[in-house]
């Protein structure tokens, strides 16, 4: 009998900001590079308005590969006007029947906010809003938690949203069984391939819980990245050492990662 078997491996990056100046007239290039990689399927999430306009732009340009998140990430509130965080609002509102726009994201806390008592007031007040509105709307969230995980856990169950993605998750380690009893996932990068202590936290998370991201174009100063544009061609290389660390096959690895990826922004790439 002769099985016939799809022997190409399907990679995903769940979060990158494709939207960042940086990347601006090297996207053709990157996008490429990421198909000759079999990286099928990409995330661009965003930080404000103009990132967020800028990754539906990409998503409608490149659609079945791109995907929009957008959102206001803890980084930008400080010089945000009122009227820039009223449109992006109503820009999540007016896209909410869009296919290609399928998160929020990248929003939260960061711990460097944490420090000025009225940034920490607003950053908890964007956070909220965020997230009332994926409940409202029921759209997954791609939340960033630097140092602020332990909150980001006690604020989240206050929503009904069922799909919540910790970006770049690297501690308390302790949180791992409160984030995978409550069904959330995490993303590792670059990272995954020289940090004993992402590594450590690979190896801990179950493999259903797990996606894999670039965070690009964040650099990243250990080999094999170091010197180098972060892009989504690095992923074969993540899901190689996240088998690695597992004791896994690296097909079995980027098969679940790729059901994670569907199952999570609720998207079919079959
Ligand atoms: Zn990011």
């Amino acid at each position: 009998m002769f099985l016939k078997v799809n022997s190409k491996l399907k990679f995903v990056d769940a979060h990158i900001h494709l939207s960042d100046s940086e990347y601006a007239k090297k996207i053709e290039m990157l996008l490429h590079e990421a198909n000759k990689s079999n990286v099928v399927a990409l995330v661009s999430n965003s930080m404000d308005l103009q990132t967020s306009l800028d990754s539906l732009k990409l998503s409608e340009k490149y659609p079945m590969r791109v995907y929009a998140a957008l959102g206001i990430h803890p980084w930008t509130i400080n010089h945000m006007l009122p009227e820039e965080r009223q449109s992006i609002v109503e820009l999540i509102h007016n896209q909410r029947s869009n296919e290609n726009f399928v998160a929020l994201g990248e929003i939260g806390l960061d711990v460097k906010n944490l420090k000025k008592e009225e940034l920490n007031k607003l950053q908890l007040e964007v956070f909220h809003e965020m997230l009332g509105i994926a409940e409202k709307l029921g759209l997954p969230v791609i939340v960033h938690s630097r140092g602020t995980t332990a909150q980001v856990i006690e604020i989240l169950p206050s929503f009904k949203i069922k799909r919540v993605l910790l970006h770049w998750f690297s501690y308390p380690k302790s949180l791992l069984p409160i984030i995978v009893e409550r069904g959330y996932y995490i993303t590792e990068g670059p990272p995954t391939l020289y940090s004993h202590g992402i590594r450590e936290i690979v190896k801990q998370i179950p493999l259903e819980n797990f996606l894999t991201e670039t965070d690009g174009p964040v650099r990243f100063f250990h080999e094999p990245f170091k010197g180098k544009m972060t892009v989504p061609s690095f992923i074969p290389l993540i899901v190689r050492a996240v088998a690695e660390i597992k004791g896994m096959q690296t097909r079995k690895v980027a098969d679940q990662i790729f059901k994670n990826f569907m199952d999570f922004f609720g998207i079919s790439l079959l």
